[in-house]
């Protein structure tokens, strides 16, 4: 069970501690607080942790710092949909919003090389309005012998970079809690000349200890994707531990499933779990068509497998696109086979609107069809 309490209810106040103080005499019910500041209100919400089916919402909507009740099931408790659940499914990041129904493009480089296609990416960027991008520092190989990412090396001038450029979040990886501090430091560095959202990749969804200790910061928001050989149900709770830590500016990424049926595809394509993810969370979700497709592969009618996958998870209503481009694929060090060309970019963006409005345009007629059947 969740209560909401009404907006600014402090601490110290007594209505607060009036509420407390009988959630704190009930057997075997333990309480756990988490509070949101926003531009203009905190938020408090208290989660009510253990057998709550006694309790009756009546028992505790009567407090008057509480504004309203939600009664949660078992699974994903701070992320889930739950009924008569209301709660925002949005946040805002460094000026950017991401929400169910909003769409944000991050093209960029798999992994940042040299500096030099840094700025070329960050450039094409500009000149076609986009503010965010992906930009890899620690790539997790499946190989040692394998380029592993500059680390931190690269990130002042990645950051300057974005900065220069207009770029105010960009996507990366870490894979060790180290990375935390490093990307940190760099920010303070570069006078914060742009945001990161954190990636926890396909490899590490299930790295239980990394995923509380990024989400016990809240400092960043955090992309993680779903484990390329679990249930769809395990990933969502491992998004789960970054909320049950703290951190709810969480973005779930559907990147394809390891399994050889999706060939000759890199992985099998899962864009169709769109609007399931969207029906049991309430996160932003995020299509990968590189890593699923992983292949510049194009069909007789003109189009690169790569846009055909990217409006397919359009299509379905997703909220975020990653994908890899490359000024010189051939000189990529991790993924040059997948990236798309400088010079596709207008193209993909322009794909990419079209299939949005027409995602649209299917909500409406949706929404029509509903109306007319409740009229009748
Ligand atoms: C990536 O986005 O660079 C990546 C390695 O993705 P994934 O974790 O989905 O393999
Ligand atoms: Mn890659």
């Amino acid at each position: 069970m969740i209560l909401i309490l009404v907006p600014n209810t402090q601490p110290d106040s007594p209505e607060y501690k009036q509420l407390m103080c009988r959630l704190d005499a009930l057997p075997g019910i333990s309480t756990r607080v988490h509070k949101e500041m926003g531009a203009e209100q905190s938020l408090t919400e208290v989660y009510l942790i253990g057998n709550t089916k006694a309790l009756s919402i009546e028992d505790v909507s009567g407090f008057p710092c509480v504004d309203r009740v939600v009664r949660v099931s078992e699974e994903y408790r701070v992320l889930g949909r739950h009924k008569d659940d209301d709660r925002p499914t949005y946040f805002t990041y460094n000026g950017v919003n991401f929400g169910q129904d909003t769409l944000n493009v991050f093209a960029g480089l798999c992994a940042v090389d040299t500096l030099e296609h840094v700025e070329m990416m960050m450039k094409a960027l500009r000149e076609n309005n986009q503010v965010c991008t992906r930009m890899g520092a620690y790539k997790p190989r499946t190989s040692p012998y394998a380029f592993q990412g500059h680390g931190k090396a690269c990130l002042p001038y990645v950051f300057d970079l974005a900065g220069k450029y207009g770029i105010k979040v960009i996507a990366m990886e870490i894979t060790h809690e180290s990375h935390l501090e490093e990307i940190r430091n760099a920010l303070f560095q570069t006078g914060n000349a742009t945001g990161v959202m954190l990636q926890i990749g396909t490899r590490n969804t299930q790295n239980f200890e990394l995923l509380k200790i990024v989400g016990r910061q809240q400092d960043f928001p955090v992309l993680i994707k779903r484990g390329f050989g679990i249930t769809l149900d395990e990933s969502l709770n491992a998004a789960e531990y970054l909320a049950s830590e703290g951190n709810r500016k969480v973005i779930f990424g559907l990147r394809g499933m390891k399994t050889n049926m999706g060939d000759p595809h890199r992985n099998f394509v899962d864009f169709s779990h769109v609007p399931v993810v969207k029906r049991l969370t309430r996160m932003p979700v995020c299509i990968d068509p590189s890593h699923s497709v992983g292949t510049r592969a194009e069909s007789p009618d003109g189009l690169l497998d790569i846009m055909q996958a990217t409006a397919q998870g359009i299509i379905a209503g997703a909220n975020m696109v990653l994908v890899d481009f490359h000024p010189a694929p051939s000189k990529a060090l991790v993924d040059g086979p997948q990236a798309l060309l400088m010079k596709e970019l207008p193209h993909f963006l322009e794909d990419i609107q079209l299939v949005r409005e027409t995602y649209e345009k299917r909500v409406a007629l949706a929404q029509r069809y509903l109306e007319q059947s409740t009229l009748n």
